[in-house]
């Protein structure tokens, strides 16, 4: 049963009435994220500074109250969908840049701020904050922290960990603690930073975040390469990644998503082609010219079709078509199992071969694309939720896809993280030790449960 927030003593009453919603019409907008899941939380509370938000924990914490932290709901498994009779602590509102320091190269932001906001703030001062997923326009920076987002150029440049220099936290129980701060170095004590870098809201609520910049880079150039192969495109990752150059970006789309991309909106991708890789390269005008030609060399010696966006318009359009992707795959159906495995580069070959046999073995479209530069594939499973067989079939084609994966020395997840939708499948990679160890961490952190419960254990609910 739902808690009954406002009907008792007022000092028994959940604190900022004045920004918490009960209404279910209120809470519907909060019941899911961008993965199939869904659940009907008790409250939305919109703190809008830390204290607010140590104000709700330390009430929760007091009468064990599940909370769960909310950016903007993108999340692709289930980690902001409410937990039972939970208060979603909804963090929009918490959406200020709070210092460009461009002397020490940080940015100190709260963690409702939209990743693509801080980016053009920045870019507008001469310096680069390089993650960049590719809901970057309207994801925010605490979800990127809770997830340790990446993006396209994170085979460059990393991901979102290799940027947090420091942290405020709001633990379970209403303490705040600070990790790191503006340094760029630092050892004292356990790196508690990374700790809290990708625990999916399961360890306390971030506050502040301090991120490290860079110099925004003089040029960059971006090629688009066209196979008819679907083999020469995973050999040209291959090659240009042995080559010693370092792409800013590597992208690669199949043959099915060019085809949904297209159907979505018309960006003149090629509809005949078995598949596309989208390249930049980056740096001094020097340097990117003499990569550019490199690169190219290496796509035509392996039957591509390379053109460059000659400027800013067509470079754009070319990333809105890869960004469009995820929403034009619901064209082809329904339902889509979206799964980010990662494999050692070089085994990328291997693993689109391996997801050729399991689509054909159970008769199901399976649509690949995603940051081959670091291996990271997006898989996704076109189905149908209500066609029972085939939905079945998908989810066993997850643990076949899941077992390719490990065999060839990957990953399950390179980005989205575990949450509800991959929580099954976390004793597939982890040993019972390193499983133990992390619960045990969750118990040293959060000792009653209530902090985001039910997410990335199995054996939680
Ligand atoms: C079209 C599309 C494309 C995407 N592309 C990429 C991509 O290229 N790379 C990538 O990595 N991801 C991608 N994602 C997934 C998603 O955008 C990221 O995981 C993002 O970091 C989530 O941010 P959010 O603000 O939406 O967080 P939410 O979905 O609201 O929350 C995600 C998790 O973070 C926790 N959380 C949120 N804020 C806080 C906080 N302040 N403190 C503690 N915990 C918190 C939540 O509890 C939850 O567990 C994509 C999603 C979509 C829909």
């Amino acid at each position: 049963m739902a808690f009954k927030f406002f009907r008792k003593k007022k000092e028994d009453a959940l604190p900022l009435r004045h920004r918490t919603a009960t209404e279910k019409e209120d809470l519907f907008c909060y019941g899911f994220d961008a993965s199939s899941m869904q659940g009907e939380p008790s409250a939305v509370v919109k703190p809008v500074s830390t204290d607010e938000v140590s104000q709700v924990l330390s009430y929760a914490s007091g009468k064990k109250i599940p909370v769960v932290p909310r950016g903007a709901g993108t999340g692709m498994t289930g980690g902001a969908v409410p937990a039972k009779d939970s208060i979603i602590l909804s963090l929009d509102g918490m959406n200020r840049v709070l210092e460009i320091d461009k002397k020490n190269m940080v940015a100190v932001v709260e963690p409702g701020v939209i990743n693509g906001h801080l980016q053009g703030k920045v870019e507008a001062e001469g310096l680069f904050y390089p993650p960049d997923p590719a809901s970057m326009n309207f994801c925010t920076l605490g979800g990127n922290v809770a997830e340790n987002a990446g993006g396209p150029r994170a085979i460059k440049y990393g991901v979102t960990r290799d940027y947090v220099l420091g942290l405020e936290v709001v633990l379970p129980d209403g303490r705040v603690m600070m990790t790191g701060g503006k340094t760029y170095k630092g050892v004292v004590g356990y790196d508690l930073t990374r700790l809290i870098v990708g625990s999916e809201g399961t360890l306390g609520v971030v506050t502040k975040i301090f991120l490290r910049l860079l110099p925004l880079p003089e040029e960059t150039v971006t090629l688009l390469c066209m196979y008819s192969r679907l083999e020469d495109a995973a050999s040209t990752v291959a090659k240009i990644t042995s080559s010693g150059i370092i792409p800013r970006t590597l992208e690669f789309m199949d043959h099915e998503a060019i085809l949904a991309v297209e159907q979505y909106k018309s960006f003149g991708l090629p509809v005949d082609a078995e598949a596309l890789l989208l390249i930049e390269v980056d740096g001094s005008h020097s340097a990117v010219s003499e990569e550019t030609g490199k690169v190219a060399s290496i796509c035509t010696s392996l039957k591509g079709k390379v053109s460059i966006a000659e400027d800013m318009f067509a470079r754009q359009r070319i990333w809105e078509a890869r960004r469009s992707i995820s929403p034009a795959l619901y064209r082809i159906k329904p339902t889509k199992i979206n799964e980010d495995i990662v494999v050692p580069r070089g085994k990328i070959p291997e693993m689109l071969r391996a997801l050729r046999d399991i689509s054909e073995k159970y008769g199901l479209k399976i649509v690949n694309f995603g940051h081959a530069g670091d291996g990271n594939i997006h898989v996704n499973i076109m189905t149908d939720k209500n066609d029972e067989d085939e939905y079945q079939k998908a989810k066993v084609a997850v643990e076949d896809i899941f077992r390719a994966t490990l065999k060839l020395e990957g990953t399950i997840s390179g980005e989205h993280g575990i949450g509800l939708t991959k929580k099954q499948y976390i004793g597939m990679e982890l040993s019972e030790t390193s499983l133990g160890m992390m619960k045990a961490i969750k118990k040293a952190f959060d000792p009653d449960g209530i902090m985001n419960p039910g997410k990335m254990f199995p054996d939680t609910t």
